[in-house]
């Protein structure tokens, strides 16, 4: 069997869907198709969500707005009495309900019950419109069978628990195809969670390894890995094997193709993942794999925005690579807080991290007693891999460079943001 993950720009809208139909049609084995929200339905479900914990009532016209989106997708798709728009009004009062009330939770136990939604109606209409072409496919509900911790927004899979689970649901005894959703999951106690931001990659590559997939394939806008974000550089040309490794390098750098977490789980089981085209599904895109045939040797451009550097000095300047390292990066992981570079010198060390304002102001006060901090914002963190004294020129001519740090394969450079691009 196979996975098939499609995201949010390939199910946009009701001819995004006639699309996923069709690919799906024409693969004859048994397949698990993983779907996240549609469009940008993440995106508006979180402004929902912070409209509503900040007392906000303007809240209720964004989800008017997602209900008759979701309802003209599936008016392109069904009768309007059909099964499936029924579902979605009821599941749209449920949220409605639900947002009636205070805030229970914490911020990210709310973001998770409440984004969440985005999955589950996408995940109803495709089901419902697979079924409608007459192909066996059933819609699964996939938190409670994937289960995680109670870690809300970043969960981690508990994974004995979701094996059993997820095996014995996926079973395809008279289904020939499943339908569910990316990026969410549940904890054992019931409670919706999920797994960061773009991560239904990952939901797909835990099903496949989980049910040991023969592949996974991601069905996206581009015609596969590029060797650049073409909208930087527009001649980025498309790599056509990439190896697990440089794959999660890439990602780890920036790379926004596929969500930095997927990878490990098909390493694991040596399950290739194919990254392909939805527009035009019969062009071969990129397959990562463990041994590639052939070496691309093209420089590869990655680029990490909305970055942070902080540079950290113990007050009492001792030096900083023995105890204070721990204590330093355990902070972060405790704030969930991922550091994408570090430099250390003896009595400094600096980092970049995601400008994500709530977690690096939280991180800063627990360091304040101990640490001298300096920051810098609005910086970008630029990664060629296979560089080329040219390669690196064109990345970095007229840049202001705050730090650099080369390897013989890698080169990386923290760089103010010009405001141009
Ligand atoms: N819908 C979620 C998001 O936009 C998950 C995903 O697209 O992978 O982040
Ligand atoms: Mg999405």
């Amino acid at each position: 069997m196979k996975v098939f993950k499609f995201g949010g720009a390939s199910v946009k809208d009701a001819a995004g869907i006639k699309n996923l139909a069709k690919i799906v049609s024409g693969e004859n084995g048994k397949l698990v198709v993983v779907v996240s929200a549609f469009g940008k339905t993440t995106n508006a479900l979180e402004k929902v969500l912070k409209l509503w914990f900040a007392g906000d009532k303007g809240y209720r016209e964004h989800l008017e707005e997602l209900h008759s989106y979701h309802s003209s997708v599936a008016g392109g798709l069904f009768s309007r009495y059909d099964q499936a728009v029924s579902r979605i009004d009821i599941t749209f009062s449920g949220l409605r309900e639900y947002l009636e009330s205070l805030p229970r939770h914490d911020f990210d136990h709310e973001y998770d019950q409440i984004v969440s939604y985005g999955e589950i109606w996408s995940t109803i209409i495709v089901a419902a419109y697979l079924e409608l072409v007459g192909l066996k496919a059933e819609w699964i509900d996939i938190r409670g069978n994937l289960i995680t911790d109670d870690r809300f927004r970043d969960a981690n899979i508990l994974w004995n628990e979701s094996t059993l689970r997820v095996r014995s649901i996926f079973n395809f005894m008279d289904k020939d195809i499943y339908v569910t959703q990316g990026f969410i999951g549940g904890t054992v106690s019931g409670l919706t969670t999920t797994l960061g931001r773009e991560g239904s990659d990952y939901s797909a590559a835990l099903i496949a390894n989980m049910l040991d997939a023969e592949s996974v394939v991601v069905w996206k806008d581009v015609p596969g890995l590029l060797n650049a974000d073409p909208k930087w550089f527009p001649d980025a040309v498309r790599l056509d094997e990439v190896s697990y490794r440089e794959a999660v390098e890439m990602t780890f750098s920036g790379a926004k193709i596929i969500h930095p977490k997927t990878i490990k789980p098909l390493h694991n089981k040596n399950i290739p993942l194919h990254v392909k085209s939805f527009i035009s599904p019969d062009e071969s895109g990129t397959v990562i794999k463990s041994e590639i045939t052939q070496r691309h040797g093209l420089p590869v451009f990655i680029r990490k925005e909305n970055q942070i550097m902080v540079s950290i000095m113990p007050r009492d300047f001792s030096f900083v690579m023995g105890d204070y390292l721990s204590r330093i990066f355990c902070l972060f992981m405790q704030h969930g807080i991922r550091v994408s570079l570090v430099k250390a010198s003896a009595v400094s060390i600096s980092v970049c991290i995601d400008d994500d304002r709530m977690k690096v102001d939280s991180v800063m006060k627990d360091l304040n007693p101990e640490f001298n901090i300096v920051y810098n914002e609005n910086v970008e963190l630029l990664t060629v891999r296979h560089y080329t004294a040219e390669a690196v020129n064109k990345i970095t001519i007229n840049r202001e460079i705050l730090l650099e740090q080369r390897s013989r394969n890698t080169v990386r450079f923290v760089v103010r943001k010009t405001g141009q691009e």
